[in-house]
């Protein structure tokens, strides 16, 4: 931290506040670099893809980053192609679509019920027509042709309700099929990629839902926060390859033990994941994250494709239960504190915060 708050002060900025730790600038710097080299604009987007390409929290994307850059650059085009791919971005061509399409069929639906209006109100017309001349004596010749124009009205309504309930049935399909497009956008923007638990957005979502569910039903929530130890050492031995699968293997190791008990896993970026046990208080939910540890710890992990031993993973855990008073990011500070704690002590275990 030698050049930071130096630099700080010659812009005339106030002192920086203690928890605007080094590394944190450090970051921030690494990221204005990355500005400058790809002459990109800091918009909200660009500054956010590059954040999380300094702390390295996809693998994936870092790895992609550097192969644009190294092929020439990285454009606006290119950020957003990369979020889709790896931030859950859903394209905002892909909405604009969904949306015009969306758009499209209510004036398709709203045309097809004023055409049945139309044809309704003619044949009421018809009726109509045909009752009055009934209230006049009429000569045989004169009868038959009223139940011929009645007849005929009859049939064209016929005709006209047959074609609006097949546009009916089309439309309906349609929209079903616009609706399904519509939740796999939905579902893609709050899945990882990788895993496919859920993202960083789709895990914050399901956490503030979960507070709200036990600030509304007076239950209680627990959160863990997992960390796999060691990873990068595992990924510097096996290659970042085997290093997603162990993402994966232990994304659903976690996720298959805590689904018994209501709970649900997200990546919170890189190799942390969030667990959300609602109904469980700290030490009920360190004792089931604890059961994952101890058996994930306890096998041999094994490379599929050759059945080489690549050794034992394990992670470490900090658990915290849900305050009246908190919001999504200060349980996962305690959460986050008790895992520090968890690494600080040796790693492979499950801290639970006390306060
Ligand atoms: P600790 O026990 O203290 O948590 O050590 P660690 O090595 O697990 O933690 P550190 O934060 O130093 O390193 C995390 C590593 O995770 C670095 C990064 O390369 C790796 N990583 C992050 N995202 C991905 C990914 O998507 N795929 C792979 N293979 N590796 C990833
Ligand atoms: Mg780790
Ligand atoms: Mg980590």
């Amino acid at each position: 931290m030698q050049m930071e708050s130096g630099r700080m002060q010659a812009v005339g900025e106030a002192p920086l506040p203690a928890e605007l730790g080094g590394q944190d600038l450090h970051w921030f710097d690494q990221v204005r670099a990355l500005l400058v080299t790809t002459r990109l604009p800091p918009l909200p987007d660009v500054y956010d893809l590059f954040w999380r390409y300094v702390r390295d929290e996809d693998h994936g994307l870092s790895l992609a980053i550097d192969s644009a850059i190294a092929m020439g650059g990285l454009s606006l085009a290119g950020v957003a192609t990369l979020r889709r791919a790896h931030c859950g971005d859903v394209g905002a061509s892909e909405v604009a679509a969904l949306v015009e399409a969306a758009h499209d069929q209510a004036e398709a639906l709203t045309g097809l019920i004023e055409a049945g209006r139309t044809d309704l109100a003619d044949y009421g017309r018809a009726i109509a027509d045909g009752g009055a001349r009934l209230a006049a004596p009429l000569d045989p010749a004169g009868l038959a042709a009223l139940l011929e124009q009645l007849g005929a009205a009859t049939a064209a309504i016929q005709a006209a309700n047959a074609r609006l309930a097949s546009e009916l049935a089309t439309a309906a399909a349609e929209a079903r099929g616009l609706s399904e497009q519509l939740g796999r956008a939905e579902r893609a923007a709050i899945t990882d990629q990788l895993t496919g638990v859920l993202n960083r957005r789709g895990t914050i979502e399901a956490l503030q839902r979960a507070q709200a569910d036990t600030r509304g039903n007076g239950t209680r929530l627990a959160l863990a926060m997992v960390d796999i130890d060691h990873f990068k050492r595992f990924n510097d031995r096996f290659g970042h390859a085997l290093g997603d699968e162990v993402l994966r293997f232990v994304a659903r190791h976690v996720a298959d033990h805590i689904a018994p008990a209501g709970g649900s896993v997200g990546r919170l970026g890189g190799e942390e994941f969030i667990a959300l046990l609602p109904d469980h208080d700290v030490l009920a939910a360190a004792a089931i994250i604890d059961r994952a540890r101890a058996e994930l710890a306890g096998q041999i992990i094994r490379n599929a494709a050759d059945g080489s031993s690549m050794g034992r993973v394990s992670f470490s855990a900090g658990i915290a239960g849900d305050h009246h008073d908190d919001d999504a990011d200060s349980l996962i500070e305690r959460a986050d504190r008790a895992l520090y704690t968890a690494k600080r002590m040796g790693r492979d275990r499950v801290v639970p915060d006390r306060s």
